[in-house]
């Protein structure tokens, strides 16, 4: 997609910190981070949000949550929130599927 962000950082055509990345998956700090750990895990193929991944690409769904976890443990929490915000109405501001890690603070329930 040429106009997507998150498409332009797995293609390293816009500056990010990535943390980690995998054949299907890239993970890097998100810019307003929320929490100690914040940090974004896309898949490097574009889907618009996570239902249409999981739909288009199981594999690299199961493989964003997995990337998920890895970083959660290399920046040394057993405990972390993952979040997938699908639509504007819910906050999603990205519509390219990915998860946020949060992690590094305590967290009330609900989410507001
Ligand atoms: P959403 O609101 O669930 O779609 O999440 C999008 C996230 O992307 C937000 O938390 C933003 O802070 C983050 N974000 C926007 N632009 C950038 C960027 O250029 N680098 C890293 N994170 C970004």
């Amino acid at each position: 997609m040429d106009d997507c962000l998150f498409c332009k950082i797995v293609a390293g055509e816009v500056p990010a910190e990535v943390v980690h990345s995998t054949e299907r998956t890239v993970a890097f700090r998100d810019i307003n981070a929320q929490a100690p750990t914040h940090v974004l895990v896309v898949p490097r193929d574009h889907y618009p949000d996570a239902a249409a991944l999981a739909a288009g690409d199981p594999a690299a769904t199961a493989e964003v949550l997995l990337t998920a976890a890895a970083v959660a443990t290399a920046e040394g929490h057993d405990d972390y929130r993952l979040v997938f915000n699908t639509g504007a109405g819910v906050g999603q501001s990205v519509f390219h599927a990915h998860v946020h890690v949060l992690a590094g603070r305590s967290m009330t329930w609900p989410p507001g």
